[in-house]
Order: C-alpha cells, then sequence, then structure tokens
C-alpha cells in the first residue's frame, strides 16, 4: 500500500476554515473538508491580513485604461499596494508548498473571471479579471498547481489536480532528504506517470538521472524543476489511453476476449468524456491484484492520490 506524503497546501480561509468572507460566512467545499486529513493547509484571508474586519464592506476590481485597482467603494480605499504588498511578502516568505485551492470570483482570490468594474458606482463590470492575491501567486509560481474551489467540483479537474500535489509532495520530501537511489525509485515508481503527463520532459528526467555528470544536490534541483515543469500541464486523454493500452499488454494473454472487450469500451468512453479515468483504472488494478503483476503494482499512475479521496471523488458526482 501505497504510503502518501502530506502535501502542503496554501487555501482560501473562507474556504472551510473561517468565516471571514465580507458577509462573515464561511465556504463549504466536500473537497478541501475531505482534503483536511490528507494535506497540511496554510488557509490566509488576503483582506482580513491588510486590516479589514469581519464582516466589511465589499471591495471590487476597477479598471481604469491599462491599470486594474482594489477599492472598497463605501469609503472610497485604495488597497492595491496594500494587498500587493501583503501577497508579495506572504508568497516570498513561504518555504514549502505544493499548491493552491483560492475561492473563485474574489476580488483577492479569484483566479480568472473576476468581475472587474468601469467604476466606483452603477458602473458595468466585464469578468475578465483576476484577484490582487491571485495574481502573485501565478507571477511567483507559475507552475505549481492552482485551482478555485468551484472548478474542483469538476471531476477531471479535480483528479489532475490531486495527482499533481501528491507527486510534487512525494519529490519534495526526496529533495530534502533522499539519497541519489531515492531519486531513482522515484522516477522508476512514476514513470508511467510522467509519461503520461509529457513524453519529452519525462526522458528528460530520466537521462539527468543516467548522465552523472551533477551532484546530487544539482540533479535534485535540475530534476525537481523539470517536473514542476511537467506538472504545469495537464495529460492529454490520449496520452492516458496509451499508458492504459500499455498495462493491459502486461496481462491481455491471460484475460478473455469479453475481458478485453469490455476495457476497450471503457476506454472508448473515457475517451468521449463520458466516465473519469478513474474507471478503467481501478479495471486495470483488479487485474494487476489478480495476475500479481509487481512492476505495475508500483505505479502511482494507478494511485496517485489517497484511495479515500478516490471514492469520495465519486460520491461528490452523484451527489451532483
Ligand atoms: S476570498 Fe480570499 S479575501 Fe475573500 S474572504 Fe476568502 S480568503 Fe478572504
Amino acid at each position: 500500500m501505497r504510503q502518501f506524503e502530506k502535501p502542503i497546501i496554501v487555501s482560501s480561509k473562507c474556504i472551510e476554515f473561517e468565516p471571514c468572507r465580507y458577509n462573515a460566512l464561511i465556504i463549504s467545499s466536500k473537497v478541501v473538508e475531505n482534503l483536511k486529513e490528507y494535506a497540511i493547509f496554510r488557509p490566509v484571508c488576503p483582506e482580513v491580513e491588510i486590516g479589514l474586519g469581519i464582516p466589511r464592506d465589499p471591495v471590487r476590481l476597477v479598471r481604469d485604461k491599462e491599470n486594474t485597482s482594489l477599492l472598497q467603494p463605501s469609503t472610497g480605499s485604495d488597497l492595491t499596494s496594500k494587498m500587493n504588498d501583503f501577497s508579495n511578502e506572504f508568497l516570498t516568505n513561504l518555504k514549502d508548498v505544493d499548491g493552491f485551492i483560492l475561492k473563485n470570483r474574489s476580488p483577492s482570490c479569484g483566479i480568472k473571471n473576476v468581475k472587474r468594474y468601469y467604476g466606483l458606482e452603477n458602473a458595468g463590470a466585464v469578468r475578465d479579471g483576476v484577484g490582487l492575491f491571485a495574481q502573485m501567486v501565478i507571477n511567483k509560481f507559475p507552475y505549481l498547481p492552482l485551482e478555485d474551489e468551484g472548478r474542483l467540483r469538476n471531476l477531471i479537474i479535480r483528479e489532475n489536480f490531486l495527482t499533481k500535489i501528491f507527486t510534487l509532495a512525494d519529490f519534495r520530501k526526496i529533495k530534502i532528504e533522499g539519497s541519489f537511489h531515492d531519486m531513482i525509485e522515484f522516477h522508476t515508481r512514476n514513470k508511467l506517470l510522467l509519461l503520461a503527463f509529457n513524453q519529452e520532459i519525462a526522458r528528460k528526467m530520466g537521462k539527468l538521472l543516467s548522465d552523472g555528470k551533477l551532484s546530487l544536490d544539482g540533479v535534485k534541483n535540475d530534476y525537481g524543476k523539470l517536473l514542476v515543469h511537467l506538472l504545469s500541464k495537464d495529460p492529454h486523454v490520449s496520452s492516458n489511453i496509451n499508458v492504459l493500452m500499455h498495462a493491459l499488454g502486461y496481462f491481455s494473454k491471460k484475460l478473455s476476449s469479453a475481458e478485453k472487450s469490455f476495457f476497450l469500451d471503457n476506454l472508448e468512453k473515457y475517451r468521449e468524456g463520458r466516465i473519469p479515468l478513474l474507471v478503467n483504472i481501478n479495471l486495470i488494478k483488479s487485474w494487476i491484484l489478480r495476475f500479481d503483476v509487481e512492476y505495475l503494482d508500483k505505479q502511482t499512475f494507478f494511485q496517485p492520490y489517497p484511495e479515500n479521496l478516490m471514492q469520495i471523488t465519486f460520491i461528490y458526482d452523484k451527489m451532483g
């Protein structure tokens, strides 16, 4: 059974931690609630950190030609510098972080589609903004997993996000205390997962380990950069299918034609977006156990994050 290192996640404090929204409410998120047991959260409320109370008058993004400001219409206060200074300092001082979960549509935390108003009063708005804190996250950690709690309700987005943060957490531990042998083991058990994300970068990572040109710290550093880069994009459906087909090759001679056609049928449904990757993974996992294929059993592709989060994934979507 795979042991999981806890990912470190910076999250908006109003999601499941404190009722710190402008109206003193808290946002519920099943994903965050259930991740609490498996992750280390660093919740933060940027608006409270810059001195706004709870409850408080709302703030909004206001556009002026090229610039976007954070203003409080009731007082006319311009909070842009305060928010940028706080965000810069907070994020600069973050020691370790594997990903971010921020509140959607907030003028401070929203990662996309935040309303930008044309003025303070009675002004129209376009939904093309990014909250100021979120923008600083994007600037400082352009390749780290970043999602909002709304997007995480989507099964595929959630699968990818969880896969990324648990892979990064696993590597973070090795980077701190691992030997060269641990690096090789990491690469070996993640091989199929890395190939699914990006074959070209995965091969560069393998070459880095076999080259023997750098010191251990040098290898860890360069390998870590490539890993973050590789995980910065989601894997293509076709790449995941290639990995699943590759796995099928390990037991195809032992399966009945009905089992194989059931599997291929499911792959097609996955390609069409009608079922999640997890369904196919579970099918392969059942064959890994049945035929005792040790190499595949160790591959993180088939268990990229804790099993309980996988089961919860299904429950959420059934509940809608
Ligand atoms: S969205 Fe961000 S700034 Fe607004 S209440 Fe939540 S944590 Fe605070």
